[in-house]
């Protein structure tokens, strides 16, 4: 493909993305495929010479629309939000030219810098306090990750280091072989998997603490455990609270939790992957009160933001804490510059890294914090419009609270009659819902996802969800 070719055929596959957005709600969310449906569709090798465009062009219907589930459809309300918008769309052909990989400031000083930039101006959105911010002047400051999955990895490793530096001085310890069978983290048994995760990765233990009818860690609770587990000759060092966890978006009490981690000098992470976005409304915003007890904070502005995946922003209050963790310096990699300003290769997992800023950078600029705002509050509104919608059929109800775009509700009666209902409407294809449990119960979660969902859509999935309820409803064995 030569330059005026990709002109041409660069044009011709905007148009297919414009049209193929623009007309979403035509397909369906949820797709009819079997696995294995694709190698039945392909050669079972590549091409020797090569494939004409408009072949290529064509197997997008015909090959890859068929298994795709359609996030952006205003019928999918499955999981949490991902982002999309066209600005961000556009800001990634620009990083994928670029093509740069900037794993430090001399390997592409623009893609640091504008990061460093876009990092503060969403810090100060959420009105960060001062030390997780560049601007500051001290050791804080934001990282784009791919993400939160990373973000908690890149936190714990960075808490484990500082944690058995601080022991290896004090002489009781001989090296951090005998340290390391000692140390524990907590989260609650309502976090995310990869909390989890990162504590297998990290070779430490994990306590998960209940959490409360709620769905929150509570102070009290996680408090008896650091008790129990320091009686034991355990040493806690590492706490993630979730705000606006995944099963049902409930909030951990980070103004409870954070001043004990404080007083055990603990590690505090915040994983808001999701409901971080939400503070950058004011009326949104004191759910975050405690953060100035973190160490380190993370959401996914690629979840409820408008940015495309991949583009998850952390805060961390010292960054040296964290290139202690990942620093190896090969002289390949120096440059004449280096301290002055972040080598980001210092701050994740991966060297390589993609111009990810560029994508932030350009939805905000061009949505403003305005359009940002508005567009949380539509989707936290038409939540409340279903929630309203669910209550007055009395053959349901509502599970937890509605805080943001996410709705827990279930037929009344057994789990049984609820795992038909959801496999109902999967089947059925119109809407697209997965579940979740909390203390043996089963319910359904209705998550608005779509940038473009209306009143309308919330009313037709109602709408969906009634009627194939029905047949649930007549069978009373259920
Ligand atoms: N944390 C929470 C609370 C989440 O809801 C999710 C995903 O939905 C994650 C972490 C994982 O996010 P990621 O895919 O960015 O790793």
């Amino acid at each position: 493909m030569d330059p005026e070719e990709f002109r041409k055929r660069g044009k011709q596959m905007i148009d297919y993305v414009a049209d193929y957005l623009e007309n979403i709600r035509d397909r369906r969310p949820y797709p009819e495929v079997e696995p294995g449906y694709i190698k039945e569709l392909l050669p079972d090798h590549a091409p020797n010479k090569p494939d004409k465009w408009d072949d290529v062009f064509s197997d997008i219907e015909r090959v890859i629309m068929p298994g795709v589930t359609h996030w952006h459809s205003p019928q999918f309300h499955a999981y949490f939000p991902t982002g999309n918008s066209y600005p961000a769309i556009v800001a990634d052909i620009l990083s994928d030219a670029i093509g740069c990989i900037g794993f430090s400031w001399a390997s592409s000083p623009a893609c640091t810098e504008l990061e460093m930039v876009v990092m503060d101006w969403l810090g100060k959105m959420l009105d960060l306090p001062q030390d997780f911010l560049f601007c500051s002047g001290g050791k804080g400051g934001g990282v784009i990750q791919g993400t939160a999955s990373e973000a908690t990895l890149v936190a714990l490793l960075s808490a484990r280091t500082k944690m058995i530096r601080k022991l290896l001085e004090t002489g009781d310890y001989i090296d951090q072989g005998q340290i390391m069978p000692k140390l524990i983290a907590y989260c609650s048994d309502q976090s995310h998997s990869s909390v989890e995760r990162a504590g297998l990765i990290g070779c430490v233990k994990m306590r998960e603490i209940p959490a409360d009818d709620k769905g929150a860690m509570r102070g009290s609770n996680l408090k008896l455990a650091i008790e129990k587990d320091k009686s034991k000759g355990l040493i806690p060092f590492f706490v993630c609270a979730t705000l606006g966890t995944t099963p049902s978006c409930a909030f951990d009490t980070v103004l409870e939790i954070g001043p004990l981690c404080k007083d055990e000098d603990i590690w505090m992470h915040i994983d808001a992957a999701y409901a971080g976005s939400s503070f950058i409304c004011p009326e949104f915003r004191p759910m975050l009160n405690g953060i100035e007890y973190a160490m380190s904070f993370n959401f996914n502005p690629h979840k409820w933001l408008m940015v495309n995946f991949d583009c998850s922003a952390m805060w961390v209050k010292d960054s040296q804490l964290v290139s202690d963790a990942f620093n190896v310096d090969p002289l390949y990699l120096k440059h004449d510059h280096q301290g002055k300003i972040p080598d980001y290769r210092h701050w994740h997992i991966p060297l390589g890294r993609r111009f990810r800023s560029l994508k932030l950078w350009f939805v905000l600029r061009l949505f403003g914090q305005e359009g940002l705002q508005e567009n949380i509050r539509k989707d936290v509104r038409l939540a409340h419009e279903f929630e309203d919608l669910v209550k007055t059929d009395h053959n349901f109800e509502i599970i937890g609270e509605v805080k943001m775009g996410l709705v827990c509700f279930r037929l009344k009666g057994t789990n049984d009659r609820n795992e038909m209902l959801l496999k109902a409407i999967n089947e059925d294809g119109r809407i697209h819902l997965v579940p979740s449990k909390f203390r043996g119960t089963y319910f359904l979660r209705f998550a608005v996802c779509a940038s473009g969902t209306t009143s309308d859509d919330v009313k037709f999935a109602w709408k969906v969800i009634q009627e194939l309820s029905r047949k649930y409803l007549s069978d009373s064995s259920n």
